[in-house]
């Protein structure tokens, strides 16, 4: 029994035994390479604005510490509980290995509706999170990051506590941060820009151009709409949007331009139009060529798998796609899947410059940011390409067993101490 319970860990759980099987790791070394290293668990008390005493609880997750500090963000959701964390935790750590960040994987969060709070009681929050969270977190032990639920702003709070508490200015102790306080250039859209560049790669093997071609995305935070916006600029019609407010859709197109005007100013879908509300249940189902679920894990069970009717199914989310739906489409050639250790690579990758720049106080532009980006995201889907055609296996099998292998390699070479 371990205290990782809950389908979200057991999900990663599956897939990582299926990979074990397929790079025939022994039974006694699955263990080591699974179960995070360490978990921390937090109450959380803040002040209400009408005077009461709020308690939340938190978590923090680090997976592994054999390659460098854990990195991975910070959750703030209703959903979140030590079960999600640590899954979340594990795949960041395949994620990174894939990428070649020197990072093992770590994942956050408080289980709480961010929207719930006032502004003061969001600062309050994320403030005593993170003076819970020093003494196990540091530029090299643990370093955070915006997930769903949590921003740039929430960032420089973490940044800000974390650093009043040294004495000094520690900007490289959190990722994601507003470019005045030592975010890098093009973080915030480095998730979704990698997704576009993926996609576009993924649609290039299979002769499809971008220009004309239909998309439908699931989730429109920060992921789904930069997404939205970068696929847009290349020529991609959006046919589908959802977010947890209001669900669009309309086979000549939306207005992307429109679309991300009203939830720049209104926060949310809702409101946008009322010609093109679609039912959320069928959105994903929807034909298309691009799909791009970018919320939830989780959401397509094999059931969905079946109905599936895009080219590519891009996971900008973590964990979307069931162990279960994955044997739906192993059996479904015809849709190209770019799984989320790779698909939604950017984020943490951008994340490591951003580490890297605030390490060394020099700091890059944006081109040389998107430029170093791509290349690192173009050699990871080669990778995942070439391993998949010479094994004959799942772009999903081929991604993790890169990840899983690297870990292990590293593990074995340092030995296991004393
Ligand atoms: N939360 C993001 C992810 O799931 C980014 C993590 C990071 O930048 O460290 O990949």
């Amino acid at each position: 029994m371990s205290i990782y319970t809950g389908p979200v860990f057991e999900m990663a759980r599956t897939q990582f035994h299926r990979i074990a099987d397929h790079l025939a790791i022994p039974a006694d070394e699955r263990d080591r390479l699974l179960y995070p290293k360490r978990a921390i668990a937090v109450s959380c008390p803040i002040h209400r604005d009408d005077g009461t005493t709020a308690v939340f609880q938190g978590y923090r997750v680090q997976h592994h510490l054999t390659l460098g500090p854990t990195k991975g963000g910070t959750r703030f959701a209703p959903s979140v509980d030590i079960g999600e964390v640590g899954a979340l935790a594990v795949w960041m750590s395949w994620k990174c290995a894939l990428a070649g960040l020197p990072y093992g994987g770590a994942k956050g969060g408080v289980t709480v509706d961010p929207r719930s709070l006032s502004r003061h009681e969001l600062e309050a929050l994320s403030r005593r999170y993170m003076q819970e969270m020093i003494p196990f977190v540091g530029p090299h032990t643990d370093v955070m990051a915006p997930d769903m639920g949590t921003n740039e702003q929430i960032m420089a709070w973490f940044m800000d506590t974390y650093s009043m508490y040294q004495g000094q200015t520690v900007m490289e102790i959190v990722t994601g941060k507003p470019v005045a306080v030592g975010g890098t250039l093009g973080r915030k859209e480095a998730t979704g820009r990698g997704v576009a560049y993926l996609v576009e790669r993924a649609m290039g093997r299979l002769g499809v151009p971008m220009a004309g071609a239909t998309a439908i995305v699931q989730g429109f935070g920060n992921v789904g709409s930069v997404t939205v916006a970068s696929l847009a600029d290349r020529g991609v019609k959006l046919i589908g949007v959802s977010d947890h407010t209001a669900c669009y859709a309309d086979p000549r197109g939306l207005d992307v331009s429109a679309l991300l005007q009203h939830v720049d100013k209104a926060g949310i879908l809702a409101g946008f139009s009322t010609e093109a509300l679609a039912d959320p249940a069928g959105l994903l189902a929807r034909p298309c060529d691009i799909l791009v679920p970018a919320a939830m894990e989780r959401v397509i069970d094999a059931a969905m798998a079946k109905r599936l009717q895009c080219r590519v199914l891009a996971e900008a989310a973590n964990g979307p796609t069931t162990p279960d739906a994955d044997e739906v489409l192993e059996q479904r050639p015809e849709i190209f899947v770019l799984p989320d250790i790779l698909c939604n690579a950017g984020g943490v990758i951008v994340s490591y410059f951003e580490w890297v720049q605030d390490l060394q106080q020099f700091f890059w532009d944006e081109a040389e940011v998107t430029d170093r980006l791509y290349r690192v995201l173009q050699r990871a889907f080669a990778q995942v390409m070439e391993r998949a055609g010479r094994e004959g296996v799942s772009h999903r099998t081929a991604a993790m067993a890169i990840g899983v292998q690297k870990v292990r390699d590293a593990k074995q070479a340092r030995g296991l101490f004393p």
